[in-house]
């Protein structure tokens, strides 16, 4: 098996234009990965420490070039002669060089760019496609698929352009609908919605992630505008799609109240509970992510306790992707499905260990993106490796969206031709038997 000759890191830029870190990665055979980070807008405070220069005068503060050197001579030398697929023993080694519960020494983003390089790679050295690797590898589940997709329409919040309070709006295509047809499904909405919002003089803009950002009243003015886009296409609501949202509730939060434009008065969490109620049996809204703020677990048990039977309620900042959040979630009925963000916690070893406790309490999985995204495709690979059920990408627009989506087309192709070479052995191997008989 070939070992890890080399490992170099560099700043480059996400799609916001602010820095992140690609690590490239080469191995005693010749072979060579590269892989990058994304980086969060509405960051959760239980998330690992993301290091940044806080240079004034250099990036606007944002540099990432003291990761970038942790890797280089700190992490990197470490690595020499390593093989690949020791993925815990390196990951594990990182987080003893970092020393911090939060990784705040080298970085939690110095550490994923490692340890996203070092899959990648031991993918390489098996010669296996990254999603295949992955499945073979942790075995947790039976069979691969392409996750459902959310696909986000709209948004506000951090997201946006001071115009909505909730971050995203997204649809997600019915479980029957297979990934092509839903990759036309949200296509064709996301133009019929542009021809809407034209009509209404609501076009505004695009946000950070490439959803619309609309001149709107109020948030729940949302969803007449998607009714009525889903009216104008062949689609049908309830029965083709339904309605989700990333409210990331801890943005518009203050003083034990929620301040969301729909009415003037802010929402105490019973009545946000009511608010959210509504869009339930109004608009067939049945994701609901970040619908309390991390710290209001009241709101999160109750939501779960009257809507977790028909709603996914899903923890992100919340959770950050941290097993001991997870594991009390589970216990206290906080949510009822996990979002999965493998740069909140840092290492991939430590993503799959939180992807293995809620798997075993039933709970599903969606893979995120974070809004600041490279072209980089690991996700993808990621979420149909792990047997996520759902994978959150962002619309499907703009380049660094858009990559996970032709690469969940791409093993759409690769895993139908399998199955289709795997019916006619069955149909040939029936037929010998049928003439044997
Ligand atoms: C999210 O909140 O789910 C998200 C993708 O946003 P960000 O990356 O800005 O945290
Ligand atoms: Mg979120």
């Amino acid at each position: 098996m070939p070992n890890i000759q080399g490992v170099y890191a560099r700043e480059i830029l996400d799609s916001r234009g602010i820095p992140t870190i690609e690590c490239t990665l080469w191995l005693d055979s010749g072979g060579v990965v590269a892989t990058s980070v994304p980086t969060g807008t509405s960051v959760g405070k239980y998330e690992a420490h993301e290091l940044r220069d806080g240079d004034p005068d250099r990036m606007a503060g944002k540099g990432v070039l003291q990761a970038v050197n942790n890797i280089n001579t700190i992490i990197a030398p470490q690595l020499v002669g390593k093989d690949p697929g020791m993925q815990q023993e390196i990951d594990d080694l990182m987080i003893q060089l970092d020393g911090k519960s939060n990784k705040s020494h080298l970085g939690a983003n110095s550490l994923l760019a490692v340890s996203q390089a070092v899959c990648k790679a031991g993918a390489l050295a098996q010669n296996m496609p990254l999603y295949y690797y992955l499945f073979q590898k942790y075995e947790l589940m039976r069979e691969l698929m392409i996750p459902s997709c959310i696909y986000t329409l709209i948004n506000g919040g951090e997201h946006g352009a001071d115009n909505l309070d909730i971050q995203e709006f997204q649809i997600i295509p019915a479980s029957h609908i297979d990934f092509p047809d839903s990759l036309n499904l949200a296509t064709t909405l996301f133009q019929k919605l542009e021809e809407v919002l034209i009509i209404k003089g609501a076009i505004h803009s695009v946000g950070l992630v490439g959803g619309f950002t609309p001149n709107l009243y109020s948030n729940s003015d949302v969803f007449e505008i998607l009714v009525e886009t889903i009216k104008s296409s062949p689609y049908t609501l309830a029965q083709d799609l339904f309605f989700g949202i990333d409210a990331a509730a801890s943005e518009f939060y203050s003083g034990g109240k929620y301040t969301l434009r729909d009415r003037a008065e802010a929402y105490s969490t019973k009545d946000l509970l009511e608010y959210y109620n509504k869009l339930r049996s109004l608009y067939n809204v049945f994701y609901l992510e970040d619908p309390f703020a991390e710290d209001d677990l009241d709101g999160w048990s109750e939501v779960t306790k009257t809507l977790g039977d028909t709603t996914k309620i899903v923890g992100d900042s919340l959770l950050a992707t941290n097993v001991e959040k997870v594991k009390d979630a589970i216990a206290k009925g906080h949510c009822n499905t996990l979002l999965v963000k493998p740069n909140q916690v840092g290492t991939i070893s430590e993503t799959i260990d939180v992807i293995k406790v809620a798997r075993e309490a039933g709970w599903q999985i969606v893979m995120s993106h974070r809004s600041g995204e490279t072209n980089d495709d690991f996700i993808a690979d990621f979420a149909v490796g792990t047997g996520a059920e759902y994978a959150k990408f962002g619309p499907a627009n703009r380049g660094e969206r858009v990559a996970k989506y032709n690469r969940l087309s791409q093993i759409y192709i690769e895993l139908e031709q399998v199955r289709l070479k795997n019916e006619q052995q069955q149909a040939t191997s029936g037929a010998v038997s049928g003439v044997t008989s």
